[in-house]
Order: structure tokens, then sequence, then C-alpha cells
């Protein structure tokens, strides 16, 4: 073969794996639409009995498998005083773990907490769901995945409270114990930073009524809070505007930290909804691709929806009651 020959065959050769390279990638791509992002919804316990895991997490799973791109497994940790030597969740099987879990430091063996740690810092997504951000309070890499998190005997040892003040990120090493929160009320939320789950979203809107959770610690490295909501002193807040939403890299991985959620009227709101729903994908996949649906609130509207609240046992005898109605503390 003359060389000019040659290097025609070669280019031509070239030609086809590079098509053959093109077409293979269309057909991945295709695939992965097609394929549902794998979640794992952890849950087992709480604090309290105030936290109804049990009732939360059949909620979660709705919100998340209504959007036709999640297949969700639940995985049901063992209960307080059990055993925990034969739970070995297999984490890698899953692109994000949502976590409705709260439980204290004792309760992982070591190797469990390496586990999740691992899972996290190679790539895989978390996201933490209201009271999951008491959870842990002397685990360092927990803390640091979560940002921020309240309760549990954290005080300044474990970070300085994090908020905004004059438009901008804050922080205060000051003494003192962490998280609070007023009496239940709706309350505003007001984005603060462009991410993909934020992208599309209004300026401000109106939360259902929920715990506004303040005072929150942690290391709040890698941290970027997208939503605040003003913790108001006159409902025993700080004056601050307090971390609503989290965006929170650790390793490889993502995570989305919702403090929203305290119970299914809270999660019947169609904002905890929209956000959940996009922060879950965003921490599986670093995309968002879910539309922003028209019955999202406006800057005075609350929205929520009645088939999500209705999935609370109570529901027939009115709205979970909200605090607001309680005589003053
Ligand atoms: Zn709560």
């Amino acid at each position: 073969m003359r060389k000019a020959q040659k290097r025609k065959a070669m280019k031509k050769a070239l030609s086809i794996f590079g098509a053959a390279l093109f077409f293979g990638g269309i057909l991945a791509s295709v695939a992965l639409a097609a394929d549902p992002i794998h979640v794992m919804i952890l849950d087992g316990e709480s604090a309290g009995t105030y936290h109804k895991w049990k009732l939360i997490t059949p909620v979660l799973q709705k919100e998340l498998e209504e959007t036709g791109l999640f297949q969700v497994d639940v995985v049901t940790a063992p209960p307080a005083g059990a055993d925990f030597s034969a739970f070995h969740p297999d984490f890698s099987k899953y692109a994000v773990i949502v976590w409705n879990y709260d439980a204290p430091d004792q309760r992982w063996p070591a190797e469990l907490k390496t586990a999740f740690e691992n899972y996290v810092r190679g790539g895989g997504g978390f996201v933490s769901v209201h009271a999951s951000d008491n959870a842990f309070p002397n685990w360092v890499a927990f803390n640091e995945m979560i940002g921020v998190g309240g309760w549990r005997g954290r005080t300044e040892k474990d970070g300085p409270f994090w908020f905004y003040k004059d438009g901008k990120l804050a922080s205060d090493p000051a003494p003192g114990p962490a998280g609070s929160h007023g009496q239940r009320t709706p309350f505003q939320i007001t984005v603060r930073e462009n991410n993909p789950i934020t992208n599309g979203l209004p300026k401000v809107w109106m939360h259902q009524g929920d715990e506004l959770y303040a005072r929150l610690r942690g290391p709040g490295k890698n941290m970027t809070v997208l939503a605040t909501a003003f913790s108001d002193p006159a409902n025993s807040g700080t004056g601050h505007d307090e971390p609503m939403l989290m965006a929170i890299s650790y390793g490889k991985g993502r995570v989305f930290h919702t403090t929203l959620g305290h119970d299914i009227n809270a999660l019947s709101s169609v904002d905890f909804v929209v956000t959940f729903q996009r922060g879950t994908e965003w921490a599986a996949t670093g995309k968002v691709t879910q539309k922003v649906p028209a019955s999202f609130p406006t800057a005075n509207s609350v929205s929520y929806r009645t088939d999500l609240a209705a999935m609370d046992p109570g529901y027939d005898r009115g709205l979970n009651p909200l605090d607001a109605a309680a005589p003053k503390r």
C-alpha cells in the first residue's frame, strides 16, 4: 500500500471507530435516561414520638416516585438497643441515600459509619431531611456532610452558628447550645444562591406551617446556603435569616440538606415537595431535569397538596394542629 492510500484507509477506520463511539454514546445515554435513579430511604429511629418517621417515609417515597425518575427502596435500621452487627446496607447500589433518621452517636458501629463516609466521599449522594441533622453529634464526617446540625448536646465545640446577615453568609462562634425553633407557623423562604435545585424557583415564597430551625452549628465546610428564612424574635427566634436549604460537597459526593419537614402537613407544602424532588435528583446526578409546577407557592400564599396531607392518619379530624393556635409559652 502506498503511503497516501494507507493514510486514507487509516482515516476510514478511524471514522468508523468514531461513529461506533458516537452511536454507542447515544445508546448509553438513552439507556441511562430510561434507567431510574436508585434511591434508598433510610429510616428506623427518631429522638422522640413528635417525629413520626414511620408515617413520614411513605410520603417521601410517594413524592420521589411520582416524578417517574426514581426507584425507591426503604431500608429500616434496627431499633434502639437492637443488634447492629448484621446491618450492612449496600449503599453502593444507590445513587443517593435519603435520611429520615435520627440516632445518637453510639447507635452505629464504627465500620457502618466508615462505610457511609466512603460511599459519600466516593461520589454517592446524600439527602438530609429535617431532624436527620440532629443525628450523630460527635461523628465528625457526618457533621461535615450536613454542614450544620442541632440538638443532642451540640455546642460551640462543634462549630459556629451559621446564618445570613446583611445579605451574606455569616458565622458566630459565640457559646451556646445548637438548635431551636419557635411555634409552627407559615413562613417566607428566600433564595440566596442559584444552583440547579433553586434555578427557576421564585426568589421568595411562603412555606406551610413548619418548624423554622435556628441556631444550627457545625463546620459549614464546602457548604452553600441556597435558601434562608427569617427567625422572628417574636416567635422565640434569633432575628437572623437562618439556613433552610443547603448544598454541601463532601469528597466527590453531593449533599442536599433541607431543614424543612417536621410532619406530614409540612411535607405536603408544594415547595417542600419540589425542593425535595429536585434536591434528591441533584444529589444523585448533579443535575435537575424537573420543571417547577404552576402550583408553587408565591410570596404571600401557601400552597399545599391535600393528597399528601391526607396521608396523615389524623387528617379526617383536621390538619395536624399548628402550634400557632396553642397558648404562648
Ligand atoms: Zn421537628
